[in-house]
């Protein structure tokens, strides 16, 4: 296809622009909300080839959108660009093989746009690890008129589909009385005591809980000293579904177990949710299907795993309720054991292996697009199936 041809001799000859991009987020790993030299880096790329960048959206300062192609286009595409790190792992994530990739699927398509009739999107989401920026982003309306959402991500395999767990994460506190220890306890109202009981509680619950519920949680603050009944104890939890009502129902039983061990103890308790609430992740098939086909024409082999199984949570699924999405998968290295957030991922992220994942993912995203601005029918498919879906999750409630 004469398209596609070109669009891997384009990335090819971006090779060295990209690879420093990917190189100079690696090097300088930024944490969320912070990725402050990061978005400067991409945004400076993408106005030095001439996008329209607009720089700090959502209420975010490290967010962008950076836009190029026709004025009424048949389709806007929008790739995605992560770039915040983890704390001191650094790139263990391999965020800055996205950020690259995705401005690279962008750059390589841009001279073909007035052919095309299209309009891409870079739009540059900060704070994945912590805080789901996306769903800032998504609030504020970033992807009304967006007829295609696609990233990639690094991972110890090669996949299509991978379902996302909606998550809730919630604080406790709990509210006592300090008293002497040993002097006075019957004076005391003991906080911590309360804390354990919660855990407690939530250990029986898990025994209940359906295959993909996850809740876990750690304690944060558990007394001053032995000699001092706690007045005061805290922690803090995650609450994790493959579906928002199973996730909801969840977190009415949490709140149970919570009271539950305030009244035992006496003590009084507070709950605070955490960030946004992350939604599940509703992969397009058709784009999938259509994303395989190029990366298998890349020479990538693809396999699938359960799509349910070793998930966690991600932002891309609130992105996916809005817009038709894929967030495929790339192995980054050889090894299925070098899996992310490591130290050997973060190591692989910052040579050869992040490179070439690039200018695959990139290739594959490009092509995808090319995929969707040529064949009007293609659209309707993946627009229809994301209307169905739709459609049928709310006549479920
Ligand atoms: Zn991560
Ligand atoms: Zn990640």
């Amino acid at each position: 296809m004469p398209f596609k041809d070109e669009i891997i001799t384009a990335v090819d000859r971006l090779t060295s622009t990209l690879i420093t991009a990917s190189r100079f987020l690696h090097l300088h790993p930024e944490l969320a909300y912070e990725e402050r030299e990061s978005a400067q880096h991409l945004t400076a790329l993408l106005k030095a080839h001439d996008f329209d960048v607009i720089q700090g959206v959502g209420g975010l300062p490290t967010a962008f959108v950076a836009k190029v192609g026709v004025e009424h286009p048949s389709a806007a595409i929008a790739f995605l660009a992560e770039y915040d790190a983890l704390p001191s792992l650094g790139h263990a994530c391999g965020h800055n093989l996205i950020a690259a990739s995705s401005v690279g699927a962008a750059l390589a398509l841009q001279p073909l746009l007035p052919a095309l009739g299209g309009q891409i999107l870079v739009i540059g989401c900060p704070a994945e690890e912590k805080g789901g920026g996306k769903i800032a982003l998504v609030k504020a309306g970033l992807f009304t008129n967006v007829d295609a959402v696609l990233l990639v991500h690094p991972s110890n395999r090669t996949e299509i589909f991978k379902s996302a767990l909606a998550m809730r994460a919630l604080r406790v506190e709990f509210f006592g009385k300090a008293s002497h220890a040993a002097a006075a306890p019957h004076l005391g109202i003991n906080a911590l005591d309360a804390v354990v009981l919660a855990f407690t509680h939530l250990n029986a619950l898990r025994q209940q809980l359906r295959d993909d519920a996850r809740i876990h949680g750690i304690i944060t603050d558990g007394g001053r000293a032995p000699n001092i009944i706690p007045d005061y104890a805290a922690a803090r939890f995650c609450i994790r579904a493959l579906d928002l009502d199973y996730l909801h129902d969840l977190h009415r039983r949490v709140i149970a177990c919570f009271e539950a061990a305030a009244q035992a103890t006496g003590a009084t308790v507070a709950v605070q949710e955490e960030g946004e609430q992350y939604h599940p992740m509703e992969c397009n098939r058709a784009l999938g299907a259509l994303f395989r086909a190029n990366l298998e024409a890349l020479g990538e082999p693809v396999e699938q795993t359960p799509e349910d199984e070793e998930t966690g949570s991600t932002d891309v699924g609130n992105v996916s309720q809005v817009v038709p999405t894929i967030h495929p998968t790339i192995a980054l290295t050889n090894h299925v054991d070098v899996v992310c957030h490591s130290a050997a991922f973060a190591q692989a992220a910052g040579g050869p292996d992040g490179d070439r994942t690039v200018l695959t993912a990139a290739k594959a995203l490009a092509m995808t697009a090319i995929d969707l601005f040529t064949d009007p029918a293609v659209r309707r498919q993946v627009q229809e199936e994301f209307e169905q879906r739709l459609s049928r999750r709310f006549s479920i409630g």
